[in-house]
């Protein structure tokens, strides 16, 4: 039996570079004062169809629901902003009043058509900063992507755009209704039809067809009010300040409602089509919506799939930490002594290797090669009578005898 589609099993040849991801990733969220937070990965439908917006690709045609034994709808997360705003709101977080900085990892799922890059289970990093609409919050959380690019070698392009805030959006949605209905021939069918159910999103239509048609059409930042104006030239006074170069692209609107004024993704120039690695945003209007407070914020997410994509090509698999001792046993009685030994440098905190089949020295030695452990103890009937037995550094071959507790010592200055 094999598994679903768009869903992979990550071997233990990969989990190694995976771990490293997570560790630098994790890394960055912390020395910006992020802390963890743990949302469950089914939610009520009702979140992400009010959160993200029925009328958008995730909830229409992508996400997996069902229901339960207790005929509720639920879905499998697509995303985990809506979440950890539910869990803001419900767990009171607001009631500190001050910027809560939060950060996610976990698989997310959507049913979305298969290519390279794009998974059906894939796994995000995320961090939430909710509480302030200050933009040096932005520029804050976009320097944290990049450093944590940087900690990785991921060579990356930032785009920011303002997508205007509930005062001047509707506006400029408005007028770009009207100019999609004047001459909507050229574009793709779902162009017509997101012309009318949601007219933004027809600027990030990626058919080669629609192009030349969305240059021509009204772009938000020249319909921006006073507010979100400012807003922007601030970020970009605050990027400038940091040393973060950008390239502001007005088409750049996200596929998701709740987003107002910053927008900005990150894009690898080595992935191919599918080459966005961070896609983040601010989402003032998300609390109201889901019933909490007005309370501005502004995340992104990261995709770690395309991370480890990009850092097996660039850096080869990363090495797995081989056992600090094989213990090569031969025979019953040397075998039991093993099983002794073993336990007890593990106690000690030494990462202890041995295999439980009969077996010749010379096989031994290759799998303690093939493992890459760092030191062989062979343990024959000689050494069970003396109580010493012979270690063999690997890197070097050197090998002498030691009792246990010499061993021990040993290893402990390693
Ligand atoms: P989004 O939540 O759509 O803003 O996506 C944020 C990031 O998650 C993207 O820039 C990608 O790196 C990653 N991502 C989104 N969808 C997928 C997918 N289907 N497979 C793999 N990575 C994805």
């Amino acid at each position: 039996m094999g598994n679903l589609p768009g869903t992979r099993d990550i071997l233990p040849e990969d989990t190694a570079l995976w771990q490293f991801i997570e560790m630098e990733t994790r890394g960055v969220f912390e020395r910006y004062g992020f802390y963890e937070i743990r949302t469950p990965v089914i939610e009520p439908t009702e979140l992400f169809a009010r959160g993200i917006g029925g009328d958008t690709d995730i909830v229409g045609k992508e996400m997996y629901t069902f229901h339960d034994q207790s005929d509720r709808s639920v879905t499998l997360r697509p995303e985990a902003t809506a979440s950890v705003m539910r869990a803001y709101i419900q767990n009171t977080m607001f009631r500190e009043g001050n910027l809560r900085k939060l950060y996610y990892f976990g698989p997310m799922f959507r049913h979305e058509k298969k290519q390279k890059g794009r998974w059906r289970q894939f796994f995000q990093a995320g961090v939430e900063a909710i509480g302030s609409d200050h933009p040096a919050v932005d520029a804050e959380i976009i320097e944290m992507a990049i450093s944590m690019l940087e900690a990785l070698e991921i060579k990356s392009r930032l785009l920011i755009n303002s997508v205007g805030c509930r005062e001047c959006r509707p506006k400029y949605v408005e007028l770009l209704r009207n100019e999609l209905q004047k001459n909507s021939d050229g574009f793709c069918g779902d162009c017509q039809r997101r012309a009318v159910t949601n007219s933004l999103r027809v600027l990030d239509c990626k058919v080669e067809n629609c192009q030349p048609l969305i240059v021509g059409l009204p772009v938000i930042t020249e319909h921006l009010c006073e507010d979100c104006t400012k807003h922007f030239i601030d970020l970009r006074g605050h990027l400038d300040d940091a040393g973060i170069t950008y390239e502001i692209v007005p088409r750049l609107v996200r596929g998701l409602d709740y987003y107002t004024r910053t927008a900005f993704e990150i894009v690898s120039g080595e992935l191919g089509s599918q080459n966005a690695l961070v896609g983040g945003g601010r989402y003032d209007g998300l609390s109201e919506i889901l019933g909490g407070p007005a309370t501005p914020a502004i995340g992104f997410a990261v995709g770690l799939d395309r991370l480890a994509m990009i850092l097996s090509e660039t850096r080869g698999q990363t090495d797995r930490r081989g056992p600090e001792i094989f213990l090569a046993w031969m025979g019953a009685a040397a075998f039991s002594k093993s099983l002794q030994i073993a336990r007890q440098l593990r106690r000690a905190g030494h990462y202890c290797y041995m295999n439980f089949g009969e077996g010749s020295l010379k096989s031994r030695m290759r799998l303690a090669n093939k493992l890459d452990a760092k030191h062989v103890l062979i343990i024959g009937d000689n050494e069970l009578a003396n109580e010493r037995y012979a270690v063999k550094r690997l890197a070097d071959s050197e090998q002498w005898e030691a009792s246990l507790p010499e061993i021990e010592n040993y290893l402990r200055k390693c």
